[in-house]
């Protein structure tokens, strides 16, 4: 919707401009960010406060390939096998932790 200054969408149901031609990954850790991102504009606007402008933040992929394998480049840094499976569930328990507390 254009011309809606207070109506945010954020997570999966979002295609938020990354570049000219692309749009943010529709994966957890974006949705996550952009939640924090649209609290903060929710203060701001609550508290009379220019918004921020929202920037991407690109930490890396890590995909699951059977129970033990996993494949990622976590910080740009090409990662195979148990390595990246370890790291991918280790991300899966902080993500957990911050959820559920
Ligand atoms: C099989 C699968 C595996 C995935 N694996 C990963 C992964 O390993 N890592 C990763 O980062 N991302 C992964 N993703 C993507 C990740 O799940 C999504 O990007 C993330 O959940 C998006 O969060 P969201 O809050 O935008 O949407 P959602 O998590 O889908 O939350 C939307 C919520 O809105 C509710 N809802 C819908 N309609 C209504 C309504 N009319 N009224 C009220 N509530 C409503 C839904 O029930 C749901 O709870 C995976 C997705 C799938 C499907």
């Amino acid at each position: 919707m254009r011309n809606q200054g207070l109506i945010f969408a954020i997570g999966d149901c979002a295609a938020i401009p990354d570049g000219p031609d692309n749009t943010v990954p529709a994966t957890a850790s974006y949705a996550m960010r952009q939640g924090s991102h649209i609290a903060e504009t929710l203060l701001a606007e609550i508290g009379g406060r220019a918004p921020q402008s929202y920037e991407p933040l690109h930490l890396g992929e890590l995909v699951s390939l059977g129970p033990n394998y996993a494949i990622g480049n976590p910080l740009g840094v090409p990662l195979f096998g148990y390595p990246a499976l370890a790291m991918k569930k280790g991300v899966e328990q902080y993500y957990r932790a911050t959820i559920e507390g």
